[in-house]
């Protein structure tokens, strides 16, 4: 067996979360968003195995991140966006691939005008994240390139505290947004992100945009949804080993043992994308403990206090699970004071990256 560390990736599950969203946000559109490889699960597959469940419309950040899907989309009729904009890339890059940006300011907007000869685009207004899109002061501009060459096709805003559904953030938002996009007339409209999915219909609008719901994990914080845990993450032990109290462990020592024990050594460390700030808070699950991180993480493994298992020295070679269905991101992201987003999307290096059910496989 190999010693590196694995990302199994069960392309079912994805599929069942997609179905999830689709009927959570009917009538309207369920699109996805599969920017940064599909929050490092995989877009490539991911794309592909959505595409056969029926989405047709796919958010990335990136031009790159959306080419090599691209003549499969588009051969099933798709359309691709671009969230982050044309950014420096030349317009003929996006219209060689039939590629679509959401322009996010007015410079960008007139320059899209001017080059693009027509071709469609998305448009991104601000309402209250000051992130990206542009402030209503620019709406009239933006309206007066429409008589001159602009072809909107759709008009987005994003919500900045779905995931927390009682804020007022939320409605003040959407009545912005429902405000300024009257002047627009009759046009494809997105509002939700996963959590906004769930904020009730008045904000699924034509199409919903989720992302991490569809790697299953929980976009609200005041409720439970029934999604598939479709990642798993995993290394093996590569050693176990006998310690007697007050023998310390990792660099720096940063834990002492109260008593004597077993400890896992397990191949997976920073470098493959496990967080530093797991150590001594986060845990693994490993013959069917749940044991927890002990010590500073390093760069390529792990040390977890296993003494609770019957028979620890039998679970040498055997894999730990650092994500996964028995240990969610969510969980290890609460303990680590992180995002579930930034797990998943740290998963790296190293890790080899397994599809499970993909429909080629069968
Ligand atoms: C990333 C992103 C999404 C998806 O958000 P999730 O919270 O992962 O569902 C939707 N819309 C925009 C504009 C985004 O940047």
């Amino acid at each position: 067996m190999s010693a590196q560390p694995r990302l199994t990736i069960d392309l079912d599950g994805i599929a069942a979360n997609y179905r999830l969203l689709q009927e959570t946000v009917a009538p309207a559109e369920c699109a996805a968003v599969i920017k940064a490889n599909a929050y490092g699960l995989g877009a490539n597959a991911i794309g592909r195995r959505l595409l056969a469940e029926g989405c047709r419309t796919f958010f990335f950040a990136h031009l790159s991140e959306a080419l090599e899907l691209a003549p499969e989309i588009h051969q099933a009729g798709g359309t691709m966006f671009t969230l982050n904009g044309t950014g420096l890339y030349p317009v003929d890059a996006f219209l060689k691939a039939g590629i679509i940006p959401v322009l996010n300011t007015l410079e960008e907007t007139r320059h899209w005008a001017r080059e693009a000869g027509g071709a469609p685009a998305g448009l991104h207004l601000d309402t209250g994240m000051n992130r990206l899109g542009l402030p209503a002061s620019h709406d009239a501009a933006v309206l007066e390139l429409k008589t001159d060459g602009l072809n909107l096709i759709h008009l987005m805003s994003h919500p900045a505290c779905a995931d927390e559904p009682q804020r007022a953030e939320n409605r003040a938002q959407l009545s912005r947004f429902v405000q300024r996009a009257a002047a627009f007339g009759d046009i494809t409209k997105s509002f939700a992100n996963s959590a906004g999915c769930f904020l009730g219909p008045e904000y699924r609008f034509d199409v919903a945009r989720p992302g991490l719901a569809l790697y299953g994990a929980q976009p609200v914080s005041d409720r439970w949804v029934d999604l598939a845990t479709p990642y798993r993450f995993e290394a093996p032990v590569l050693q176990v080993r006998r310690f007697s109290e007050g023998e310390s462990f990792g660099y720096g020592g940063t834990h002492s043992a109260k008593s004597g024990g077993c400890s896992a050594t397990i191949g997976a460390g920073y470098a493959d994308g496990v967080p530093r700030c797991l150590s001594n808070r986060g845990h693994i699950w490993l013959g069917g403990i749940k044991a927890p991180i002990i010590g500073r993480i390093s760069m390529d493994s792990l040390a977890a206090d296993i003494s609770a298992h019957p028979d620890p020295e039998s679970l040498v070679h055997e894999l730990a699970q650092i994500y996964g269905p028995d240990l969610t991101v969510d969980a290890q992201a609460a303990s680590a004071g992180l995002s579930a987003y930034e797990l998943l999307t740290r998963i790296g290096g190293r890790t080899q990256r397994i599809f499970a059910n993909a429909l080629d496989s069968r």
